[in-house]
Parts: C-alpha cells; sequence; structure tokens
C-alpha cells in the first residue's frame, strides 16, 4: 500500500471514521514504512495533547450570539481589527527587538573595547607608579645625603620635580590612551 493511501486512512482513524481493517492497514504499513510511523506518532502525540487542554470557559451569552448568528446566516469571520492589532504588535515586538540589538546590544558588546582600553591605562598607570617608586628610592639614597645639607630647598626642588615627572607621565598616559581609543575607532 501507497504512503498516501495510508496518510488518508490515517486522518481518517483520527475522525474516528475507521474500519478494524483499516487500522490494520496502517498498524502494517507502519511497521514496514518507518516514515509513515513518525508521522502517526507525531500526529496521535500531538492530538492527544489538544485533547488534554482543559475546555475554555466561554464567555455568558456567545453560545447564544453563536447559534444567533448561525441562524440569521451571518458568518463568523475573524475580525479584522483583532487580526491588525496582532500583526501590528507583532511587528512592534519584532522592530523593537530589532533596535535593541542594533542600538543597545551591540554597541554595549562593541564598547567593551573601553575595558580594554582602562586596563591598558592601569597597567601604564602601575608602570609609572612603579618607575616613580625606583626613581624616588634611587633619588631618596641621593637625596638624604643632600638633604643634610641643602636641606628645605633642596626638598621643595625634588617634590617639584617628581611632581612634574609624575604629571608628564600621566599626560603621556591620557595621550596614548586617547590615541589608542581614536585608532580603534
Ligand atoms: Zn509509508
Amino acid at each position: 500500500m501507497q504512503c498516501q493511501e495510508i496518510n488518508s486512512l490515517v486522518m481518517r482513524y483520527f475522525d474516528g471514521n475507521i474500519s478494524e481493517l483499516e487500522l490494520e492497514m496502517i498498524v502494517k504499513h507502519n511497521e514496514k514504512c518507518r516514515r509513515c510511523a513518525e508521522d502517526f506518532e507525531v500526529l496521535k502525540e500531538a492530538i492527544d495533547t489538544l485533547e488534554e487542554l482543559p475546555e475554555i470557559e466561554v464567555p455568558a451569552g456567545f453560545a447564544a450570539k453563536v447559534m444567533e448568528g448561525i441562524i440569521s446566516g451571518k458568518t463568523y469571520s475573524t475580525n479584522p481589527k483583532v487580526v491588525a492589532f496582532w500583526l501590528v504588535s507583532i511587528l512592534g515586538l519584532m522592530v523593537f527587538g530589532w533596535n535593541m540589538a542594533a542600538y543597545v546590544i551591540i554597541p554595549l558588546i562593541r564598547e567593551s573595547g573601553i575595558i580594554i582600553a582602562v586596563n591598558n591605562v592601569l597597567i601604564y598607570g602601575f608602570n609609572v607608579i612603579s618607575g616613580i617608586l625606583s626613581q624616588i628610592i634611587v633619588a631618596a639614597s641621593i637625596l638624604l645625603g643632600k638633604i643634610l645639607v641643602m636641606r628645605n630647598v633642596l626638598l621643595r626642588d625634588y617634590i617639584t620635580s617628581v611632581t612634574l615627572i609624575v604629571l608628564t607621565f600621566m599626560a603621556i598616559n591620557v595621550f596614548l590612551a586617547y590615541r589608542r581609543k581614536l585608532q580603534e575607532n
């Protein structure tokens, strides 16, 4: 038996309009044909699930209205306003989702480059500080001897020069970070 014939038998089976013999034909075919057997299982599962769904409470007067409609010969079609509402809602949701992705999420991911830049600045800063610290240690030991001679004057000059060095390094860092950011863009 052809798969197509079995398919129409299956449809009748789910309509509850099938003979014992025809059911047997389906079973026999499905034993040999994997595709039909799978289709049958999927369909059966779907229909069973539908049957398990709780009955929806119909608003009061609904049945009367439907009957009225049937009697008066009105055809019940889906309200175009409702369809339009849903279409617009779904479209709006899609547009919103697209905008979120294009203007918020993707730029956010791109800007995580800032994190790398900040990290670089921190590394520069650490190098600068460790450089200054070693300078201070070297200079301090020299200075210690000089302070004994020139005291406050030298100390003031030293602080000034260290401050200048720090400021210079900071400026270089800011410049490098800025240039890096420019290059990234
Ligand atoms: Zn088949």
